[in-house]
């Protein structure tokens, strides 16, 4: 079977809509302030976004608490700029549209149950996939609530992540959502770390001076983090 290719399907959406001449409404599942930077600077063109800043899976309430302030802080520097009509230095042009953000519940102990007997997993693995299940299942349920036509997540911008997991969790997310016959809304397919989005959301990390958080999220990978620099230590 052909290996799809994310990026490719949704610029194939995106012309769509160009030639259809409209906006789709977006919510977009945000885990941080650095992962949407790149999001956020190529979707606002062509979608009338909402961020949902929903995470649970964040360690500490402290650590929650940053990430969503940073999260604010770009929307709210994103938005001046198209108030001001002003994108020096950003890979946009008067297309750009506002940006609204809505914070889901922070309730640690979801998180937690969804992860259960998965919690000794290494990073990218089933304890991932369990956490991705969570978050995008939520997002899927406040979208269609909301009246999204879409939703999608920040999460495939890291290397660190699987994007064919990401994306069929998403995918199923929908299809579980659609069938409670309460409204429909779809999956955007999306691999944001392509076409050099990585790379971009490091420099406008540089560039709004976000703060990076240097593990995931969890206290699993928190620890992990923790041993590998020991490790590095240890070994010079
Ligand atoms: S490492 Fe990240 S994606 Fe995996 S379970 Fe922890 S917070 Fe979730």
């Amino acid at each position: 079977m052909n290996k799809r290719n994310y990026s490719k399907e949704l610029e194939n959406k995106i012309a769509e809509f160009e030639k259809e001449e409209r906006a789709p409404k977006l919510l977009l599942h945000a885990c941080c302030a650095p992962c949407s930077s790149y999001c956020l600077e190529y979707l606002r063109e062509y979608f009338d976004v909402t961020v949902f800043f929903y995470n649970p899976n964040i360690t500490e309430e402290r650590e929650y608490r940053k990430r969503v302030e940073e999260e604010k802080r770009l929307i709210a520097e994103y938005n001046k700029q198209v108030e001001d009509g002003n994108f020096e230095g950003m890979n946009s042009d008067s297309r750009a549209r506002r940006i609204e953000i809505m914070e889901g519940d922070y309730v640690p102990g979801d998180f937690l149950s969804a992860v259960k007997g998965y919690e000794d997993c290494p990073e990218g693995g089933d304890r991932c996939r369990k956490c991705f299940e969570l978050r995008l299942d939520e997002t899927a349920r406040i979208a269609r609530d909301k009246g999204f036509e879409f939703f999608t997540t920040t999460l495939t911008i890291s290397p660190l992540k699987n994007a064919d997991v990401l994306n069929e969790v998403g995918e199923l997310a929908a299809e579980r959502i659609n069938t409670e016959g309460k409204g429909t809304v779809n999956f955007l397919p999306s691999d944001f770390k392509k076409k050099n989005g990585y790379k971009r959301s490091i420099e406008l990390s540089h560039r709004f001076d976000l703060y990076r958080q240097d593990f995931c999220g969890c206290s699993f990978s928190k620890a992990q983090r923790e041993r590998e620099k020991e490790e590095r230590k240890e070994n010079g």
